[in-house]
């Protein structure tokens, strides 16, 4: 068995889902059945294939990842983060100016990257976490809900080095508090034009009135909120209007469509609201809104 599958294998082992990204470190192209099907109608998470769109392909399935792996066996590993495998990962890149605050992250599972950096593995909090870069720190990035990372021993197709355990059977640790208070911290609002019309341009009460969203994660958490909050019979519409004001932060470049996505099928699913219905109430709220899926 190669050292790839065995290292696959190994964290599917963990709960985490993985799946196999490009030899260039990009994901697979999407095959043609999929490139051509309209992104409303197609649903990325229920594809069937066994590496299309990204991380939707990545799976805990051992048959699965076996296929992958030996049908791209000079591909890179990658683990999808956020919820989803219950990590969130903290990506130091020292060329970028990352630095290793011990203070603020602590020991933990670790990994030497293939580009003289390290990626650090927290515990996911449980609620959402955004992927972005990580306020105040730069060359840091927080790898979490609609984001994924490689795992060793994929080799960085730039410098040919592994990606390496620092830590091989290390537990996962939670992310102390102030850690924790960084990575939940609001995304300062962009300047420039994108924000101010859309912002504007928005008809409920939730950014009206607010200058732009000065607190997308307060936001995002509000609307999901109102999902868990909702009454048996009502779920169905609150998640569409979830969906819509979601749909408007996408819109001001507040989150990313990934993140969205990701974080109102889990309230969808948390609501008992069908794969089907889940759809629908996303597609229809990115459509109102005119922001592309
Ligand atoms: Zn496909
Ligand atoms: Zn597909």
């Amino acid at each position: 068995m190669s050292d790839l599958l065995t290292s696959a294998l190994d964290a599917v082992g963990r709960g985490w889902p993985v799946f196999i990204l490009g030899r260039t470190k990009r994901p697979l192209a999407n095959c043609k059945a999929c490139r051509d099907t309209n992104p409303v109608e197609h649903d990325p998470a229920a594809c069937e294939c066994l590496t299309c769109h990204g991380f939707y392909a990545a799976t805990t399935d051992p048959a699965r990842v076996t296929a992958m792996v030996t049908q791209h066996p000079r591909g890179l590993l990658a683990v999808r983060t956020g919820a989803v495998s219950v990590l969130v990962v903290v990506d130091i890149d020292p060329r970028n100016g990352g630095r290793l605050d011990t203070t603020l992250m602590p020991p933990t599972t670790a990994v030497a990257t293939g580009n003289h950096g390290w990626h650090l593995y927290y515990r996911h909090p449980g609620h959402p976490v955004l992927s972005r870069g990580l306020p105040g720190f730069p060359g840091v990035d927080i790898k979490a809900d609609g984001g994924y990372v490689v795992l060793p021993p994929s080799i960085h197709p730039v410098t040919r080095l592994p990606y390496r355990w620092l830590r091989v059977c290390g537990r996962v640790n939670e992310m102390p508090p102030r850690l924790r208070d960084a990575v939940s911290q609001p995304v300062e609002p962009r300047p420039g034009p994108a924000v101010a019309t859309t912002a504007g341009g928005c008809g409920a009460g939730l950014m009206a009135g607010a200058g732009g969203i000065s607190s997308p994660a307060a936001l995002l958490d509000a609307h999901l909120a109102a999902v868990a909050r909702a009454q048996e019979g009502r779920r169905r519409t609150t998640l569409y209007g979830a969906a819509r004001g979601v749909a408007r932060m996408v819109g001001a470049k507040a989150l990313d469509t990934a993140t969205a996505i990701a974080a109102l099928t889990d309230a969808g699913q948390k609501a008992q609201q069908s794969e089907r219905d889940i759809r629908k109430a996303i597609a229809g709220g990115f459509q109102a809104e005119g922001v592309p899926l």
